[in-house]
Formats: structure tokens, sequence, C-alpha cells
């Protein structure tokens, strides 16, 4: 089967180096040179995201550390600010687990924004937020600074973010913004294979934690800081994916820089959001596109369907329709990860042959 170039909001395309890493020969879980691995795993991982926090590793997709979150960091109730599918699965995934929450959900075209926040803080409700940075379904980018810096006045409200998709393409300086998880899967903007997840656990969140009735082993944050301290997990980890882990934490520290990276997809997103414009619209709200991913609203009402399937058959490329109702509605072009200013350019050359654009 023919390989197809993903140009889609996750999975993304991996490079050959980051394979080749998986097919290292395993280490034993409980030996040494695993601990070894772990502990340089962690100080990279700490330098990616601004934290003196452990970042804990699931062997899990990205939903399983949002199921850690409102499993271990809710005493009272939960709030989970909603404007698009994957804020909305926080929600379900908050009240599928037993825990006490309500949705502040807003039109999915639209960011929340910091006054949303604080109104529902004020009522005293509260004692954890769920935000999702980069809602990937639409395309937006919420304001993550502005929020957090409400979050903050409040001291018993804990901060959870799901930085899924934006999580090594943005910045985000976790211990400066007070957030207590800051997760993501490595599907995305690490441009690794899917099958690991990471977050960087804040100490007040280790000690509420503890006074939270267990919920959950495989998700349990006291076990997983247990092993922590130790170097290790407490379960037989994803251990290929820890060789490309470290190894594309190199790349991204070392070779390429992480300025370098950050300023890599703004100018990605630049470039998509002038050629939707010009032919289409933008989906999100203006000011809160997003940086790592682009959605269109398809004002042209041309079929996004078979325009993916012309990409794939004919070019080898593949993009992403929009996201349940939004499909054919939007379509969505992911710029993150791996790929470069010129592969984004050429993919919109193509789609510009494919539909006769000028
Ligand atoms: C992809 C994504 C998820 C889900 O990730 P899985 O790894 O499939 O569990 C959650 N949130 C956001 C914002 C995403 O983009």
């Amino acid at each position: 089967m023919r390989h197809h170039r993903l140009f889609t909001p996750g999975p993304v395309e991996v490079e050959t180096e980051n394979l080749q890493a998986l097919a290292t020969p395993q280490l034993h879980h409980r030996s040494k040179e695993f601990s070894q691995l772990f502990d340089s795993i962690q100080e990279k991982l700490k330098r990616l995201l601004y934290t003196e926090n452990p970042v804990f590793i699931f062997s899990s997709s990205a939903t399983g550390a949002m199921e850690a979150a409102v499993t271990n960091g809710v005493k009272k109730k939960c709030l989970n600010l909603v404007n698009g599918a994957f804020s909305k699965r926080w929600h379900q995934i908050t009240a599928y687990n037993g825990v006490p929450c309500d949705a502040l959900s807003i039109e999915w075209n639209k960011a929340i924004k910091p006054e949303m926040v604080r109104e529902k803080l004020d009522t005293g409700e509260y004692d954890a937020v769920t935000l999702v940075f980069n809602e990937t379904s639409t395309g937006t980018m919420n304001p993550l600074k502005e929020i957090a810096e409400v979050v903050k006045e409040y001291d018993d409200v804990f901060l959870f973010v799901d930085a899924v998709s934006a999580m090594a393409g943005v910045k985000i300086e976790v211990d400066k913004l007070g957030i207590d998880m800051c997760l993501a899967g490595l599907q995305k903007c690490f441009a690794l294979p899917s099958g690991l997840a990471v977050s960087p656990v804040s100490e007040r969140l280790l000690e509420r934690a503890k006074e939270v009735p267990p919920r959950s082993y495989y998700f349990n944050l006291n076990i997983m800081h247990k092993y922590y301290q130790r170097s290790q997990t407490p379960v037989t980890p994803a251990i290929p994916h820890l060789f490309a882990l470290d190894r594309q934490l190199d790349y991204i520290l070392n070779e390429e820089g992480l300025e370098n990276r950050f300023a890599r997809h703004e100018r990605m997103a630049a470039i998509v959001q002038k050629w939707a414009r010009t032919h289409f619209d933008t989906y999100p709200e203006r000011g809160y596109e997003s940086k790592t991913l682009t959605c269109i609203e398809n004002t042209r009402g041309i079929s996004v369907k078979e325009l993916n399937e012309r990409l794939m058959n004919e070019y080898g490329m593949r993009i992403s329709n929009g996201y349940g109702e939004l499909k054919e509605k939007t379509f969505r072009i992911a710029h993150m990860g791996d790929a470069q200013v010129q592969d984004v350019k050429g993919l919109l050359a193509v789609i510009d042959d494919i539909l006769g654009l000028e």
C-alpha cells in the first residue's frame, strides 16, 4: 500500500530516525539502564515544558491522562470548559467516572474567555478546571495564559490542561502558568507514533490525590509517583516508544532548538491561514486560530471527501475532513510536528491544482 504523507491533526508523519529508534533492542523495565533512559527523558521533558515538576509517562493515549487528571484531582466539583469535541469528551470522562462536574459550554467556533471562567469560579462551587488549550476539532486556540491567570486567583482551584495538539509545537511555560497537569499524547506535535502520553504533575495535586478515594489503579498518580522516585513506571511501559521519545527530544532541544521549533509552527500557521482566507475562510473566531492546525470553513461547497481521495490517490497526501458534525462544512490541515514550511507549501499547491484555484 502506498504511504500517504499525513497532514492530519494526529497522527502525523514520523521521521525515519524515530521509526528506527523504535526497533532498539528491549531493556528490562527494572534495570539500571532503563532508569537511565527514564532520567534522560525526564530532564529533557522538564526543559521542553519549563517545569520543575515530575513529568509522568502514561502508556496510553492522551485520553488516559485526561482520565487521570479528573479521577485524582477533584475533591469538590470540576468545571469542564467546553468549546469542541475534545473538551466535550473531557466532560464525559469526568461524568463517567462519577466525579461531580458541570460543563461551561459555548459555541464551537468561539474561544473560552477569562471572564467566563471567573464568573463560574466566583460561585465557589469548583476546585478544578479542565481546559483544552488547542481544540483540534475546530482549530481554536483558547487563551491559556489569560485563563491560567484567572484560575490562579482562586487558591484551591486546580488547572488541568489538555495540550495534546500544542505541546512541543507551541511554548507552554507550565510552572509560570501554575498548571497542575498539562497533558499530551506523542502523535501530534512531538511527531512520534501514538501510544504514550506525558504530563507534569504538581506537588499540590499529588497531595490532593492522597485525599481522593482511589478511582483508578492504572491511572493512580500516587502509585505513579512512588515509582517515579525510583526512575521507573509502575507497569511495563511502551519501551520502544521511550527510545523514540528520548531521541526526538534530543532533536527538538539540541538540533532544531525550541525557539526555532515554535517559530516554524508560527510560520506554517500564517501560510495556511492566509491561503485559507484567500480561497475559503477560517472557522474559529478571529484572533484565536490555532498555531498547529487550520480549520477551514468550506465556503466554496467543495466535496472534502473527493478532495482528500484525490490527494491520497494521486499525490500520496492526506488531510482531515471536519470533525463530527463539522464534516464537509469544514476541513482541517495540520501543520505540526516535523512538517516543514516547504511541505505545507507543496500541499497547498497541490490542492490549488486539484481545485483549479489561482
Ligand atoms: C488527539 C486529541 C485527543 C485524544 O488523544 P488520544 O491520543 O486519541 O487519546 C485529546 N485532546 C485533543 C485536543 C486532541 O487533539
